[in-house]
């Protein structure tokens, strides 16, 4: 049986190649990709393969054939296929780091479906030129770190790549989780990752830095007609046009990250997608206690670039960078700051706007920054639970007492008995200001109940929960993982056959690795 996908491969065609095709590690120039081969699995098995993606890149009913189990494991190129690994460079923590590349993902092809394109690309398939001192390989936990919260980002709303698939390539892998000195030997698996492009703000930085304004101006141009083809013919003002598009996209992105309280954790410049798409999951977290300075990434502990409440800013940074490698088209620069001066503005206006969404605000009020910037520190000042805090907030109405309001949270609290003294009084004052606010709002308590419902999740992928599936696999039980993923197809709505994963982190899961501290290492 052949997998019956329409490949229509443009990156490699339209765009230069690296003309070495032996798979050392090396610094490529004059190319957007190398041609590579997947490393051959020595026992491969499938884990999981989602449907929605099945359906979408048109495999429907296909994921039990030994060709899929083949190819998505890497032992089998498609027929007709040309697999690849990109070029691209990347600002570090807020440093230059040169090149990077596809260090340990390939890109297998772009398929067409319903009139969809569709990059596959194999995350943890061995190594290419771009793997530096690493294996290129991936571990069982981080594969599904990765295959579970992209599909449930999508669920959310969030603009994200996707994942079809999720195996074991039955290798072994080394990893030294927390950088101590203990490696072990881990499972090794591959995630297939699905987007309509994979491209990052770090392929046109690795160009800008080499000075390669010819290969520079192929790729935004190739950028352009196939991802952005409404934008018309590449000239200056529509490269401009294009930063535009992208920083509105980014913003879009990090704005709904903030509405669901996800954490990236590594932000770098070559994790940003030039479609707005969140990409890369690595040290990733979910926001429990709500809290501005969180971070789940142990790498940046320390400075904490990378915490919940930066990340609106940090795309602001990340999109200078881009702006930098796109300059040598433009030539000026003033256009290009302009746009970063319009992000700065819109994304305070759609802060307040995200924020307001989730207090189920619909009329203006000129109070409702103050509003939102009290609710922030008082739910900063003892440990509350954001997910549970603005489900439950939901059922506040108008004429309800502060002490109604505060029992109907109460739940969201890890430490109900420190709500007392200032802590008290803080809420209640909100509540008060938030009661009087709601009494300025048109629509109806069950009408605002619903819109809040639509907007706050019930159910996300807590850290502990991907741990709890993590440590089932590892035993190669998988029920924990398929619990999950269904679970988080529907994220808004209610479930009571699940409500036990609608509750606060439990304890033991507060200090332990993988729930609320994660590394590079994956
Ligand atoms: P990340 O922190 O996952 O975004 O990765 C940063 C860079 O390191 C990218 O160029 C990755 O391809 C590369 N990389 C990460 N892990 C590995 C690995 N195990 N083998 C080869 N390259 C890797
Ligand atoms: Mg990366």
């Amino acid at each position: 049986m052949t997998l019956p996908l329409n490949i229509q491969d443009s990156f490699t065609k339209e765009l230069p190649a690296d003309p070495i095709y032996e798979n050392s590690r090396r610094q490529v120039h004059n190319a957007c990709f190398s041609f590579v081969r997947p490393k051959r699995p020595s026992n491969p098995s499938l884990i999981h393969a989602s449907p929605e993606m099945l359906e979408a890149v048109g495999l429907k009913g296909f994921a039990d054939s030994k060709e899929f189990l083949e190819v998505f494991s890497g032992a089998k190129v498609l027929p007709n296929s040309n697999p690849y690994a990109m070029c691209y460079g990347g600002h570090q923590f807020g440093h230059w780091a040169g090149q990077l590349g596809d260090g340990r993902a390939i890109n297998l092809a772009e398929v067409e479906y319903n009139g969809t394109k569709w990059a596959l690309q194999l995350k943890g398939a061995g190594e290419t030129p771009y793997s530096r001192s690493a294996d290129g390989l991936a571990v069982l936990r981080s594969s599904i770190r990765e295959y579970l919260c992209s599909e449930a980002m999508f669920h959310l709303g969030v603009p994200t790549t996707r994942a079809l698939s999720l195996v074991l390539t039955g290798d072994r892998v080394l990893r030294d989780i927390l950088y101590n000195g203990n490696p072990a030997y881990e499972k090794g698996a591959i995630v297939c990752r699905v987007a309509p492009s994979f491209v990052r703000f770090g392929n046109f930085e690795i160009l800008a830095a080499q000075k390669d304004v010819a290969t520079l101006k192929a790729l935004v141009d190739y950028t352009i007609n196939h991802h952005y083809p409404h934008l018309g013919t590449p000239s200056k003002g529509t490269y401009l046009k294009f930063f535009k598009e992208v920083a509105v996209q980014s913003m879009h992105m990090v704005m709904h990250w903030q509405r669901v309280g996800f954490v990236h954790g590594v932000m770098n410049t070559d994790n940003m997608s030039v479609l707005g798409l969140t990409i890369d999951y690595g040290p990733y977290g979910w926001l429990e206690g709500y809290d501005h300075e969180w971070t789940p990434n142990t790498t940046d502990s320390a400075n904490r670039r990378y915490r919940y409440g930066a990340q609106p800013q940090m795309v602001l940074w990340n999109l200078l960078q881009l702006a930098n490698a796109l300059y040598p088209l433009i030539e000026e620069a003033v256009h290009l700051q302009e746009i970063l001066e319009e992000y700065q503005e819109e994304v305070s206006i759609a802060y307040v706007d995200m924020m307001k969404s989730k207090l189920g605000l619909s009329e203006s009020d000129a109070n409702d920054p103050i509003l939102i910037a009290d609710l922030e520190k008082a739910l900063q000042s003892t440990e509350t639970d954001m997910t549970l805090f603005f489900r439950y907030l939901s059922k506040f109405r108008p004429n309800d007492s502060v002490s109604d309001g505060l029992n109907l949270v109460q739940e969201a609290f890890y430490t109900p008995d420190a709500v007392q003294g200032t802590i008290k009084t803080n809420w209640e004052a909100w509540f008060s200001g938030y009661a009087k606010r709601l009494q300025k709002e048109t629509i109806g308590s069950d009408e605002r109940l619903q819109a809040m419902n639509a907007i706050n999740p019930k159910y996300v992928l807590r850290n502990y929960m991907a741990q709890l599936a993590i440590d089932a696999a590892e035993q190669g039980d998988y029920k924990v993982l398929e619990e999950l993923f269904n679970l988080l197809k529907n994220p808004y709505g209610e479930q009571p056959a699940h409500e036990k994963w609608f509750a606060k982190r439990p304890e033991w899961a507060r200090n332990k690795v993988g729930c609320s501290m994660l590394s590079c290492s994956s």
